[in-house]
């Protein structure tokens, strides 16, 4: 990892899954930091550990950002700032786009006014339900703009709009991180994800429930592989401008998976397959040559090495919640 050592960074969305061990290999680093958080789906009691070790922390949401609250003077910015769970960003689809286009909105403000860089934390649902397989950032994305997915993924597709026009107007230095599927410890039973929803139910010896047939895939990178990327498009030129898909190319079915983390856990713990959500994408696996040619990097966690992790953490939830998805 390189030196950060020097560098103030601003982490919006800094309490959240990604946000927190962002936040934590940042500071391992030397970066001073600073989170912008509202908590909607962070976790307060988890940052307050990590609070005494950075400098300043807004508890605010990044839309509401106004003249009253006082950012820091900032190199990198990273917007990590919106919920990510399908459960989360669908309860509350309004504050989603408010999150995702008028935060976008005051974070550039801020990145013009300090002349930072910007690292945005967007989404491989940009590529909705794929037509090309795997996704080349090239692709165009296959999106309904009117289902109950689309606070997120259209919002995202605007907050991507908003800022390459700020980059090619010359006003910003922004990078965007299309980021795919990522797991790992720290992620709560009330986040609704497969991977956590699969592990507390192995754990509990409670079904495992699969969202249709189990044929959709997914490709899973482990967190420690996504925040090394990220930090990379931080310190990076190469990353300057430029749209980079952050992921791990192994492709499973959620069969696959869940069938792998019930043996991980040594669970018996039967399949039950339930309704499968409104646009479930069909298919999701990274074209991640880009990312190996500009930033020299490529994920090094295998998932059974990320299970192994997430079963050593003892924080890991053991409560199962169940989610019902439009
Ligand atoms: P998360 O829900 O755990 O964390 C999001 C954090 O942002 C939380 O701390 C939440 O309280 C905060 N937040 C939300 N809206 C806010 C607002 N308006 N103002 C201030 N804070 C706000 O999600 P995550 O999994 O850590 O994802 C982080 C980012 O990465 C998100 O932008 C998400 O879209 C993106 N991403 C994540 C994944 C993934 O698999 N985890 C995949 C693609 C993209
Ligand atoms: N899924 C599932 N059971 C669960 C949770 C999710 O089968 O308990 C499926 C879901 O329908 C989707 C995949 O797993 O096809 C990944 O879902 P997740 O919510 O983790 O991420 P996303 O849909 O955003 O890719």
């Amino acid at each position: 990892m390189k030196n950060w050592s020097g560098k103030s960074v601003l982490v919006a969305g800094g309490a959240g899954f990604i946000g927190r061990h962002l936040v934590t290999t940042l500071l391992e680093a030397g970066a001073t930091v600073h989170v912008v958080d509202n908590y909607a789906t962070g976790e307060e009691a988890s940052m307050k550990a990590l609070c005494a070790r950075f400098v300043s922390h807004l508890t605010t949401q990044t839309d509401d950002i106004s003249e009253n609250h006082v950012l820091p003077p900032t190199d990198v910015i990273f917007n990590l700032a919106s919920p990510a769970s399908p459960r989360h960003y669908q309860a509350d689809p309004i504050g989603t786009w408010k999150s995702n286009v008028l935060g976008a909105f005051h974070l550039l403000d801020h990145a013009q006014n300090c002349g930072a860089s910007f690292v945005q934390a967007s989404t491989s649902e940009v590529y909705g339900d794929p037509l090309h397989h795997p996704q080349v950032e090239t692709d165009w994305g296959n999106v309904n703009p009117v289902g109950p997915r689309a606070c997120y993924d259209e919002s995202k597709r605007a907050a991507e709009t908003l800022l390459m026009d700020a980059w090619r107007t010359g006003q910003s230095d922004i990078r965007i991180a299309r980021i795919f599927n990522t797991y790992g410890t720290g992620m709560t039973a009330g986040d609704g994800r497969a991977i956590p929803n699969f592990m507390s139910q192995a754990k509990a010896g409670q079904p495992l429930t699969i969202y249709g047939d189990g044929s959709q895939t997914r490709s899973l990178c482990y967190v420690s592989d996504t925040v090394d990327a990220l930090m990379r498009m931080g310190l990076m030129d190469a990353a300057k401008g430029e749209v980079i898909n952050v992921g791990n190319p192994v492709e499973m079915t959620i069969l696959q998976i869940a069938e792998t983390v019930n043996a991980h856990f040594g669970s018996r713990s039967k399949i039950v397959f339930e309704p499968r959500p409104v646009d479930d994408p069909t298919r999701r696996c990274p074209d991640i040559g880009k990312a190996k040619r500009l930033l020299g990097w490529s994920p090094i966690v295998s998932f059974a090495e990320g299970l192994t992790r997430m079963a050593e953490d003892v924080r890991q939830p053991t409560e199962v919640e169940r989610v019902v998805l439009p």
